[in-house]
């Protein structure tokens, strides 16, 4: 595997492949990697001819401070797991490769993607992400792009800048990859407790209990019956349960016929936040 520390030399590589024809598939993350991104890589290198991985903790995504410098760094681990997936190449560039003496977001209008869920919890967040992506995206070139259904309002918002701002490339979604025991793979879990750990796999046994009572009662009960639950769990807090149709994110309060749910929660261990969510057929 190939390491690039800066964008000349990465630029003036893929350059070279790009005259080849070779078709480039691009893995963003930030590192701690699970078999959740290796699925993603996996995928990439099962669909193009060469895989480009990032690993880069965005300091402008973090709307809260503490979690940036809590976010764990595993880098040695990380470039062995990449090797073990056969990655072509691992962009690793520090903060001032990637933004000017003025580390700050662009504003971004994602059609009002941005304003729910993780938008109205996480101030700036999606402009972060916004940033960081294009500027990969301008950098790579990319012919396609994987990114998790773990962060699926991430990945709506991805698709929608690629459409807003013709950007000639596919991003696709990949599905959650999960521990024995349900609690989705995140770079954060690593953080908990084991008695947080052990109590976080209550979150998807949650939604999919929920996901099952949609399919007999409204959505107003299914979401009561959450919020419930988690106000008898001492170990996790819920910050919000949200059943929202998967094209535009907006909550819904009825079902219809014809559109496409998915539930999604965030909830606190402590100070780790955790983020799930799961399709609804209603
Ligand atoms: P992160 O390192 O958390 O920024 O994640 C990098 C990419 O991996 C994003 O596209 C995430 O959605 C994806 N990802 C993270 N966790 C998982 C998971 N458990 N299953 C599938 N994809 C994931």
């Amino acid at each position: 595997m190939l390491i690039f520390k800066t964008k000349e030399k990465l630029i003036n590589h893929l350059t070279l492949l790009k005259v080849e024809n070779l078709s480039v598939g691009f893995v963003p993350t930030m590192g701690a990697l699970h078999l959740g991104h290796l699925s993603l890589v996996k995928t990439s290198k099962e669909n193009n001819d060469v895989t480009v991985a990032s690993i880069f903790v965005n300091p402008t995504q973090f709307d809260n401070k503490k979690d940036l410098i809590n976010y764990p760094l595993t880098i040695d681990e990380d470039i062995r797991l990449l090797q073990s997936e056969h990655c072509d190449i691992l962009f690793l560039p520090p903060v001032s490769e990637m933004y000017d003496q003025k580390v700050s977001a662009q504003k971004f209008d994602f059609d009002g993607l941005e304003f729910e869920m993780e938008g109205k919890h996480r101030d700036g967040h999606f402009d972060g992400v916004g940033t960081i992506v294009k500027s990969f995206f301008d950098i790579i070139k990319p012919d396609n792009s994987y990114f998790g259904e773990k962060d699926f309002q991430q990945l709506q918002i991805v698709k929608k800048m690629v459409e807003k701002h013709d950007l000639p490339l596919e991003v696709h979604g990949c599905p959650i990859y999960r521990e024995q025991d349900g609690l989705a793979m995140s770079s954060r879990n690593a953080r908990l407790t084991a008695k947080q750990r052990k109590e976080a796999s209550f979150i998807y046994a949650t939604l999919k209990k929920a996901a099952a009572l949609l399919k007999k009662d409204t959505i107003e009960n299914v979401v009561t019956w959450v919020e419930n639950e988690f106000q008898e769990n001492p170990i996790l807090a819920l910050e919000y349960f949200t059943i929202a149709d998967v094209v535009t994110l907006q909550t819904a309060s009825k079902k219809e016929i014809g559109k496409t749910y998915r539930g999604f929660i965030a909830a606190f261990a402590g100070e780790i936040r955790l983020i799930d969510n799961i399709e609804l057929s209603v």
